[in-house]
C-alpha cells in the first residue's frame, strides 16, 4: 500500500502536515502571517486513486471561528473547476477540535479547501477582460504591501455613485465569486437590468481588497497581519494602505449605495448586516437599507432574513467596519453582504453546498435588486 503525498506550496496553499499514516493524515492549519487568525485551508493531496482517505485537521479550537467546523463539509476538486463537498464531521473532544474529512478521489489528485478558492491569475483575468469592454474605466487605486496592484474598475453614466466591492477578508473567496456574477451581469450589453442601472449609476468596484492575504493564503488579514474591517476609521500606510487608498477615492466620489461583500464561517445562511449603532443613524437613513433588504428577500430565495448579526445597539457601532464607516462618512446606505461556507439551512444542496455558481447568481440579483431600488427611492 502507498502512501499519500500532501502538498500546499502554492498560491493560498495552507496547511502543516503533522504526520501521515499510508491514506490518512493529521494536519493543522497555519496562522495568518503576524496574526492569531487560522481557518483558511488549501492543499493537495496524491497518491490514492479509487481508496478512501480520511484526513484529520486538528487543533481547530484554537480556529478564528470554532463554530464554523460544527455542520460544515470541507470543498474538494479534481479538475479545479467543479467543487464539491466531502462528508465530514467534527469532534470538539479530539486533539483540541478536529475536523475528520473523508473521501475517495476517483483519480490519483484530489484538492481540498475552505471554499472554493479564487486565484490571484483568475483575478486578473476578470480584471482584463472588464476593463476590455466597452465604456469600462480601469484605475490602479494603490501599491500593496507585497507590492500587488490595488484594482478598481468604474462603469456607467450616471449620476449616482454606487460601491461594491469584497474580500478585505482574503479568505473569504465566495465574495470574488459573487464579484465574478456582478462583473459578468454588468458588462453585457445585452442584459436590460445592466445597461438601467449604468444608465442611472456611476459604479466603483474592488473584486479584491486584500490581494497579499490572497496569495499567501491567509483568513482574515494582509501582508502584516491587518484585519482590514476593523481600520476604516483610522487607516494607514504602514498597516492599511488597501483601505486607506479606497477611502481616498470614496472620498472624491461620494457613495449613495455601497455592498461590501464577505462569507460568515459559522451561519449557513445569506444575509445582510446594516448600519445600526452609527453616531448619525436616523430612521430615514435605516428605511432605505431595510427596504434593500425586503426587495433582495423578495427576489430570491438563497436570501433569507432571520438568521444574522444582532443589531448594534444605539451608539455601540465600531467605525472601524465599513459599513458603519461609509454609512457615517457620506450618509450611504451600506450594508455588509455575508454567505456561507456551509450549505444554506433552509435550501440545502448536499452535493455542493454553497458554492461559487451560487455566489455568481446571487450577485446578479443583488443588481437586479438595487435597480428595483433605485427606481422606488425615485418614486418616494
Ligand atoms: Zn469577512
Amino acid at each position: 500500500m502507498t502512501q499519500i503525498e500532501i502538498d500546499a506550496a502554492f498560491e493560498s496553499g495552507n496547511i502543516e502536515v503533522l504526520s501521515t499514516d499510508k491514506r490518512s493524515a493529521r494536519l493543522a492549519i497555519r496562522k495568518d502571517h503576524q496574526s492569531d487568525f487560522a481557518q483558511w485551508f488549501h492543499f493537495r493531496v496524491s497518491g490514492a486513486e479509487g481508496e478512501e482517505i480520511e484526513l484529520k485537521l486538528t487543533g481547530l479550537g484554537k480556529s478564528a471561528y470554532p463554530g464554523g467546523w460544527p455542520d460544515y463539509n470541507a470543498c474538494v476538486s479534481e479538475d479545479r473547476e467543479y467543487w464539491a463537498r466531502a462528508a465530514s464531521t467534527y469532534d470538539e473532544s479530539e486533539e483540541g477540535g478536529t475536523l475528520t474529512i473523508r473521501y475517495t478521489p476517483a483519480s490519483d489528485i484530489a484538492w481540498f479547501a475552505y471554499f472554493a478558492p479564487y486565484s490571484m491569475e483568475r483575478h486578473h483575468d476578470l480584471i482584463a477582460e472588464a476593463a476590455a469592454c466597452e465604456g469600462v474605466d480601469y484605475r490602479r487605486l494603490a501599491t500593496t504591501l507585497d507590492g500587488q496592484p490595488l484594482d478598481l474598475l468604474e462603469m456607467g453614466e450616471g449620476e449616482l455613485p454606487v460601491w461594491l466591492y469584497a474580500r478585505q477578508h482574503p479568505g473569504e473567496t465566495q465574495a470574488e465569486w459573487w464579484m465574478e456574477g456582478a462583473l459578468e451581469r454588468l458588462t453585457d450589453p445585452a442584459d436590460p437590468v445592466a445597461r438601467e442601472l449604468r444608465r442611472r449609476v456611476r459604479f466603483h468596484i474592488v473584486p479584491n481588497c486584500n490581494p497579499d492575504g490572497s496569495r499567501r493564503g491567509h483568513l482574515r488579514t494582509n501582508a502584516v497581519g491587518t484585519n482590514l474591517n476593523r481600520e476604516w476609521s483610522d487607516p494607514s500606510a504602514d498597516k492599511s494602505p488597501e483601505v486607506l487608498a479606497i477611502r481616498d477615492w470614496m472620498d472624491e466620489t461620494g457613495v449613495h449605495f455601497a455592498m461590501d461583500v464577505h462569507g460568515d464561517e459559522a451561519i449557513p445562511a445569506v444575509f445582510l448586516a446594516g448600519f445600526e449603532g452609527i453616531p448619525g443613524w436616523s430612521d430615514e437613513q435605516g428605511k432605505r437599507f431595510y427596504r434593500y433588504q425586503r426587495i433582495l428577500d423578495r427576489r430570491t430565495p438563497d436570501f433569507q432574513t432571520e438568521l444574522g448579526y444582532p443589531k448594534t445597539p444605539a451608539g455601540k457601532a465600531n467605525l472601524g467596519i465599513s459599513t458603519n464607516l461609509v454609512a457615517e462618512r457620506y450618509g450611504a446606505c451600506a450594508m455588509t453582504l455575508e454567505m456561507p461556507y456551509k450549505d444554506l439551512h433552509h435550501a440545502p444542496e448536499p452535493e455542493q453546498g454553497w458554492s461559487p455558481e451560487r455566489c455568481r447568481m446571487l450577485a446578479r440579483e443583488c443588481l437586479a435588486a438595487l435597480l428595483e431600488w433605485l427606481e422606488a427611492e425615485e418614486a418616494d
